[in-house]
């Protein structure tokens, strides 16, 4: 495939590197450095204050910094949300708009009704990857109006987030699913006895669970992420004072992706306890590259990425009993299983090549209004 120019437009709910972003923020800059290896000239355009990993600072990326506010995240919103103006967005599609003569493919990111809505203003193509399931009743209607007009130009992570989507046909839909650079995640055989939660600190995420299923199981469990609702913490916290002191509950803040690549490994098993559908749920995939199990509910993304009795185990949605069994069991899961499920599923070669392919046919292909 010739080299392309790609302006990828970030998420706005937050800057590359500040972890409000979620799993988006790795999937931009892990898609970034595949079309940048692919020889693909990449730019990436997001808000004021991003941050490219240093594992990829020797890679030609350009990093575009957007002033202003950052968008609520969908989460967190009723589904009759009112649309939101967040001049961070806004001022990445006006600079998009401006600049696009500079590029052949427009690559938006952002969960947010705006860039549908933009897409016939603009004269340049634009592939949209959709980050979660169905959240919000205007994205739903507007990406619907953009799949009529521009057919293929929707991607998402797996099939079951876009199952969430009442009113699309799954075939308009590019699985996508996601990947990481398997390289830099450091396998350990001999893990110590600590289970693994992992992720932004918000309702949706269901932390609780997983601080319940670690104290009726006897076991210490390590935290890592962004505290995204300050509320929310405060009421686990509480939940962690319970504990019996002979078990550590520990907060150890948000790390960056390299601090993650070399500690995730010393885990027992990840535990995965989100009350929402997850669309994917990078988490899981890195505890696999680093050869640690993942115990999930069976629900979204989580339900296609871990196999169940061969590299971790998937529990009922809601079953905190479940996850304590899943957790005594933890020990029938070989390690290496987890680390090749890793290479074999999730690598970035594989995941770069289904991207082109795409991006292909959306300018190459036969795809008509
Ligand atoms: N993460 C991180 N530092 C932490 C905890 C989590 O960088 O201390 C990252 C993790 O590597 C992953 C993202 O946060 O990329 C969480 O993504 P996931 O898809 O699991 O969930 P989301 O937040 O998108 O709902």
């Amino acid at each position: 495939m010739r080299s392309l120019r790609l302006l990828l437009l970030s998420t706005p709910v937050g800057p590359l590197g500040s972890g409000l972003g979620g799993g988006v923020e790795l999937t931009v800059v892990n898609l970034a450095q595949v079309l940048a290896r692919l020889s693909h000239q990449v730019a990436i355009a997001a808000p004021q204050g991003s941050v490219l990993p240093d594992a990829i600072a020797a890679l030609d990326i350009s990093l575009i910094q957007m002033a202003g506010n950052w968008q609520p995240i969908a989460q967190s919103q009723p589904r009759s949300a009112p649309i939101a103006v967040g001049s961070a967005l806004a001022n990445a599609w006006q600079y998009a708009h401006q600049a696009q003569s500079q590029y052949d493919l427009l690559v938006n990111f952002a969960y947010d009704w705006l860039p549908f809505y933009l897409t016939p203003f603009f004269k340049v193509p634009v592939a949209h990857f959709v980050s979660m399931g169905s959240l919000n009743d205007a994205l739903d209607a507007v990406i619907a109006q953009v799949v009529v007009q521009f057919p293929g130009t929707i991607g998402a992570y797996t099939r079951s987030q876009t199952q969430t989507f009442a009113n699309l046909d799954p075939g308009q839909w590019q699985i996508l699913g996601s990947a990481i650079d398997i390289s830099h995640y450091q396998y350990c055989d001999q893990p110590s006895d600590f289970l693994l939660w992992l992720g932004r600190i918000s309702p949706e995420k269901g932390l609780e669970d997983a601080v319940a299923a670690a104290i009726s199981a006897n076991q210490s469990l390590q935290i890592f992420g962004k505290v995204e609702n300050s509320d929310y913490w405060r009421q686990i916290q509480s939940a962690i004072a319970q504990a019996p002191s002979h078990l550590s509950i520990d907060y150890g803040g948000f790390l960056t992706t390299e601090q993650l690549q070399k500690s995730l490994g010393q885990a027992k098993a990840l535990l995965v306890t989100s009350h929402w559908a997850e669309a994917f749920g990078i988490v899981a995939i890195e505890a696999l590259a680093c050869g640690v199990p993942v115990i999930a509910y069976r629900c979204g993304g989580l339900a296609e990425i871990v196999r169940s009795g061969e590299t971790g185990w998937l529990v009922e949605p809601d079953d905190a009993l479940g996850l304590v069994d899943a957790i005594a069991q933890i020990h029938q899961i070989d390690r290496r299983h987890c680390r090749q499920q890793a290479e074999t599923t999730y690598s970035l070669a594989a995941w770069g090549d289904r991207f082109e392919q795409w991006f292909d046919s959306i300018l190459f292909g036969k795809i008509t209004a």
